[in-house]
């Protein structure tokens, strides 16, 4: 698809009618907001093939990484490398968000090659990489679970329903241009009481408002998706979930929401 004709109709509600939002976005990517639901989407993402090749999510954010890291100045550059140590001394920190999930079978959409559901839980996942998909399936096999190569609108349907316990959508749902069907398919596959957790880039922060096109949240294409609490809250309860916002507190200023969805118990 060329990234100037068939703009995608809202992947919320299915109108066609998107108020174009030009200063968010470098051409040729266009980013609008639904005028019927307010959902704000990229009007033209790359197709699914596309992005496991020519835009894998390795090699983008690597270049992105390179970009942004030339337009800073000394001092933010050295705070940042603070930041990443950071977040290596903290290793698994991520994953605090297990905490929130009940032990048992945990599909992780997106995974990467990381394992980030360890026991008591049994990990399993849903990578488009091929590369990385094919690491994570030996160390999720070590553990007694396995991971599918693929879109995850795709290979969630392979999964039964009711086989899992938690689903953990952490910096994912923001990808996937058909998220409806995947929050769909999370239903299905989660037992009664399930949760899956979800974390997104937060439209509605503070930061999107003051830095703009600039606000780290924008990755274009990989980024397709643009929530705020109130339409990722309308996503998740069409899907027929109960949603809670795990980090209402001063949600205003988190460049990411953190939520759950839960499937009432049976
Ligand atoms: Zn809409």
């Amino acid at each position: 698809m060329s990234a100037e004709d068939a703009y995608r109709p809202c992947p919320a509600c299915g109108s066609a009618n998107a108020v174009p939002l030009p200063a968010l976005a470098p051409p040729p990517w266009r980013i609008g907001r639904c005028a019927s639901c307010d959902f704000v989407f990229l009007l033209n993402p790359v197709d699914y093939s596309a992005l496991e090749q020519e835009y894998a999510w390795e090699r983008t954010y690597v270049a992105e990484d390179v970009a942004r890291e030339a337009a800073r100045g000394p001092v933010r550059r050295l705070a940042r490398r603070a930041r990443v140590l950071g977040y290596k001394l903290r290793g698994q920190r991520a994953f605090r968000y297990l905490s929130l999930l009940e032990p048992g079978p945990t599909l992780e959409i997106g995974c990467a090659d990381a394992v980030r559901v360890t026991p008591p839980f049994t990990p399993y996942g849903i990578e488009l990489s091929k590369a990385l998909a094919t690491r994570a399936d030996e160390k999720m096999r070590a553990l007694g679970g396995y991971c599918l190569q693929g879109a995850g609108a795709e290979r969630i349907r392979d999964f039964p329903d009711g086989f899992f316990t938690g689903v953990l959508m952490h910096s994912y749902l923001e990808h996937e241009v058909r998220f409806a069907e995947v929050l769909a398919q999370t239903f299905r596959v989660l037992a009664p009481g399930g949760r899956a957790f979800i974390r997104v880039p937060n439209f509605s922060s503070v930061g999107r408002r003051l830095h703009g096109a600039r606000w780290p949240g924008f990755r274009h294409p990989d980024h397709v998706n643009y929530f705020t609490p109130g339409t990722l809250r309308r996503a998740v309860e069409h899907a027929g979930f109960r949603y809670k916002l795990v980090n209402r507190h001063k949600i205003w200023l988190d460049d990411n929401i953190q939520a759950l969805a839960i499937k009432p118990a049976a």
